[in-house]
């Protein structure tokens, strides 16, 4: 339960509003308890009727029950504003839980989130923060509810009948722990079921994303099996909790019957007596209905405490990783153009042997900067420690003279076009996702002006829609050319003094990679970084390096290392031949 106390927060900063809504409890529980006693009181009442004329006692029952439509209609109101304020903080808290979360993420660097599945995280914003949330509105409000309605109810009941009193609270304390075991299994039943429910549509989500392997492979008919099985234990888990569900209700109502009995025999051996009337033990009665949906809800709200308990922990398990790439410099900085990489290593952290291994280069204000190798040999490692998604393992990386990790990480990166291996596009219009690349709002002839550097303008144009062309999910699919030259543009748009391109060349043919490097020649920008598999990619580069398992084999330019007739020799003419086999 400790792990609940993190919300203790926000329950000040809403203070006010939980005030408030105590209030209005206490509003609806004193008129609620009035409405027993109401009844009571006009059926003992019944006696002086004896004798008086029809139209007078038709005009009693009206007055009667126009009293009791007051009472209420008051407690009712007090009940809906209790609900506009409690309720309503418990939706504003959720709202501030899941932005904090949210801003959390953000701050997290690349190791953290490689660990962690993206699933498990919207899971964590979703389903734990509902189930916090049903602890701050729902089960906070039954509790003090409840709290408030038992001392009233026992103040009116004690008044008639304290013995009577005791045999109406007897069975609740059963009635409560009953309540919470059956709600505790049905927790437990809805969490697989819930389970099972996620397995399944991971599984159709997964086989209807892959469907075009699925047909070219004749896999339909496994795939039907697999579905079918995970449909039937999720009908399997399903019955076990319609059963419990189904115990729920009659379990109440035989507690209720019985406890109504008890109070009709006990009152009814009271009334005979002499010590209280018919009417009281109409009061009681009502009492004892009045009573047992709150007790009973103790149990449902334990269930629902230890939940959110369980959520809120797991919440602030999340909340308390720190990132460990922090930005602690805010002064402002203008990138010149240096880079040096000092004796870098780095060695992932579920990996055994480094990545990047002792790696030393210089850059100087316009180079551009050439790196091959084959495929896992580092260099996508290389830009990550380079743009400080990572921390180097060992040694340092120096920009403009001053260590990386001192320099405003923020205004570095504001200075960086940032092409990424694998292009990422929003389901957005194609000029939202240029324009994502930029701080300030750009115009339509940036647009233009971008697309035609990255040599997709004339792409873009053949859309009806051209540059509000819906990509995605329920818009047009690009072809990987296409989306690699899109990719390109938005790293442009911010008129970047240092581009990086992973690969993103790979899927456009060697014509059009060089009419789009030509335009970059042409860019203001101060270093250039273009990562490749194809040597005409670089070779027009002022430094290339050749790297194997993180480290440099060769390096010099293009002319130089073809002189050295070593692996990158080799590498160009066996390109050149697949280019031109004659
Ligand atoms: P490619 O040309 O295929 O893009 P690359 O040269 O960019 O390859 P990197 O992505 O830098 O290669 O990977 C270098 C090495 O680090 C590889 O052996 C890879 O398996 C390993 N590696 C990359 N990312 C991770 C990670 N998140 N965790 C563990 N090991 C990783
Ligand atoms: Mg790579």
């Amino acid at each position: 339960m400790k792990s609940l106390s993190y919300l203790n927060k926000y329950f000040l900063k809403y203070k006010w509003r939980l005030l408030l809504g105590i209030l209005f409890l206490v509003g609806t529980n004193f008129f609620k308890v009035k409405l027993p006693v109401y009844i009571g009181d006009k059926f003992n009442g019944l006696d002086d009727l004896a004798g008086k004329t029809d139209a007078y006692i038709l005009d009693e029952a009206i007055m009667i029950g126009l009293g009791y439509i007051a009472i209420a209609v008051i407690a009712g109101v007090f009940l809906f504003a209790t609900r506009q304020t409690i309720i309503i903080m418990s939706r504003m808290i959720e709202y501030d839980l899941k932005n904090e979360i949210y801003q959390h993420y953000q701050r997290l660097d690349y190791a953290f989130r490689s660990r962690q599945s993206t699933g498990d995280l919207m899971n964590r914003i979703s389903e734990d923060v509902t189930y916090t949330r049903m602890y701050l509105g729902p089960a906070l409000m039954y509790s003090i509810s409840l709290v408030i309605l038992f001392i009233f109810a026992i103040v009116e009941m004690v008044q008639i009948n304290a013995v009577l009193t005791l045999f109406v609270l007897l069975p609740l304390p059963l009635m409560s722990f009953l309540v919470y075991k059956v709600s505790s299994k049905m927790n437990q039943y809805s969490r697989v079921v819930q389970g099972e429910q996620s397995n399944m549509s991971t599984l159709v989500q997964e086989y209807f994303s892959g469907i075009r392997v699925l047909k070219a492979y004749g896999g339909q008919k496994r795939v039907n099996e697999k579905f079918n099985d995970s449909s039937d234990a999720y009908l399997k888990k399903n019955m076990r909790l319609v059963v419990v569900n189904a115990l729920f209700l009659p379990t109440i109502y035989v507690l209720i019957g019985l406890s109504t009995l008890l109070v009709i025999y006990v009152g009814g051996l009271f009334y005979f007596s002499g010590d209280i009337s018919e009417g009281n033990i109409i009061t009681f009665i009502i009492f004892v209905n009045m009573l047992t949906w709150p007790f009973a809800s103790i149990g449902w709200v334990t269930s629902l405490v230890q939940r959110a308990a369980a959520s809120q922990e797991r919440i602030n398990e999340f909340l308390d990783v720190k990132p460990e790439i922090v930005n602690t410099n805010m002064d402002t900085f203008s990138f010149e153009g240096e880079i040096e990489f000092r004796n870098v290593s780095y060695t992932y952290p579920e990996a055994s042997s480094p990545s990047i291994n002792n790696l030393s280069f210089t850059l100087k204000s316009g180079d551009t900067f050439g790196i091959v190798g084959r495929t896992g040999s580092g260099k996508s490692t290389i830009l990550k420690l380079l743009t400080r998604q990572i921390d180097p393992s060992e040694g340092e990386i120096f920009i403009d003279g001053k260590s990386l990790k001192e320099i405003n990480l923020d205004a570095f990166r504001a200075e960086m076009g940032i092409v990424p291996q694998e292009v990422f596009l929003f389901s957005d219009t194609i000029a939202n996702n240029l324009r994502f690349g930029s701080a300030i709002d750009v115009d339509q002839a940036r647009l233009e002006e971008v697309a035609k550097k990255a040599y997709v303008f004339h792409n873009i144009n053949e859309f009806p829609k051209k540059f509000e062309t819906l990509l995605g999910e329920r818009g047009v699919n690009l072809s990987g050319g296409q989306k690699q030259r899109l990719s390109i543009a938005r790293a442009l748009i911010r008129n970047p003094k240092l581009l990086i391109m992973d690969d993103c060349l790979s899927a456009v043919d060697t014509k059009t990679e060089e009419i789009i490097l030509e335009n970059l020649r042409a860019e203001t920008i101060k270093t250039s970084i273009v990562v490749s598999h194809r040597i005409s990619s670089i070779r027009n580069a002022t430094y290339i390096i050749n790297i194997d398992d993180g480290a440099i084999t060769e390096e010099g330019t293009h002319d130089e290392l073809i002189a050295l007739h070593g692996s990158y020799a080799e590498m160009y003419r066996k390109q050149l031949e697949e280019n031109d086999p004659s």
